[in-house]
């Protein structure tokens, strides 16, 4: 009857999505497996080469330790990109949304990458601006921001990286614009995801884990926003994120 028929098509949708479900994680394994195993193997190399006598060549020895300290700081980075990911993603993980000020995360970020831009001979602007009142987790908010900031300064030879922020009817903004390499369109869809990276060996001299964006997706769509991006190779990449607006 009827019923009977309903009920064989529903069984059948949800086994399909737990089969997707699954084989996102496998997938996510396998990537996972993959970047760990790179450090890893240049860890060992390193220490095996010193131990076979490189010790005793003071300046190789050297260069050696510091190339172990570069790939140990990279697996942290990596672990560290991880938990955030698990964290967002716990079932019950709880998101306490305040009345928040958008230009506190921005003010403290671009403070903390002041340093950071000055060594990449980058200019770092943020216009002021009225406060903008959003329902955020404060850190989490930095975060996001950070990551932004991050990316920006990672992939900008020159130029300035200057970071917005407003309001509209429903939502607060942000914007973090660079005068970057920029993204081709066909890949600017694809740069949220996990693990994808434009430039691999790129990402990786520069310490990146590839999961940067994917967290900042994460954690701007926990606070009902969104996240975009629009660049222009050659010319500069802009990502936007948007959160709702406090009453
Ligand atoms: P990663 O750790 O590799 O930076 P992300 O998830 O933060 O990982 O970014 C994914 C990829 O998107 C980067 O590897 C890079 O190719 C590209 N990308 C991100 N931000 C920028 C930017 N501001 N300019 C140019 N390319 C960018």
């Amino acid at each position: 009857g009827d019923r009977g028929e309903g009920a064989v098509l529903l069984v059948l949708h949800d086994m399909s999505e737990v089969e997707a479900a699954h084989r996102v994680r496998q997938d996510f394994v396998a990537n996972v497996s993959h970047e760990l195993r790179t450090p890893l193997t240049s860890l060992r190399g390193y220490a095996e080469t010193l131990l076979d006598g490189a010790l005793e060549d003071r300046e190789h020895a050297t260069q050696f330790v510091q190339i172990i300290r570069a790939q140990a700081e990279r697996l942290q980075a990596l672990v560290d990109d991880l938990l955030s990911l698990a964290e967002l993603e716990r079932p019950d993980a709880e998101f306490q949304a305040t009345r928040y000020d958008l230009h506190i995360a921005v003010e403290r970020q671009v403070a903390a990458f002041a340093d950071a831009a000055r060594r990449a001979h980058l200019s770092l602007v943020f216009e002021p601006s009225a406060p903008v009142w959003v329902l955020a987790e404060g850190p989490r908010l930095e975060q996001v921001v950070a990551n932004l900031l991050d990316n920006a300064i990672k992939y900008t030879e020159a130029g300035v990286v200057t970071v917005r922020i407003g309001e509209d009817a429903t939502m607060g903004w942000c914007e973090v614009s660079d005068t970057g390499p920029g993204i081709d369109a066909e890949e600017l869809p694809r740069v949220f995801e996990r693990f994808y990276r434009i430039d691999k060996a790129r990402s990786r001299e520069k310490g990146g884990t590839g999961l940067g964006l994917s967290i900042v997706k994460h954690i701007v769509g926990l606070h009902g926003g969104e996240v975009s991006v629009r660049s222009e190779p050659g010319v500069g990449s802009t990502f936007r994120f948007e959160v709702p607006r406090a009453r």
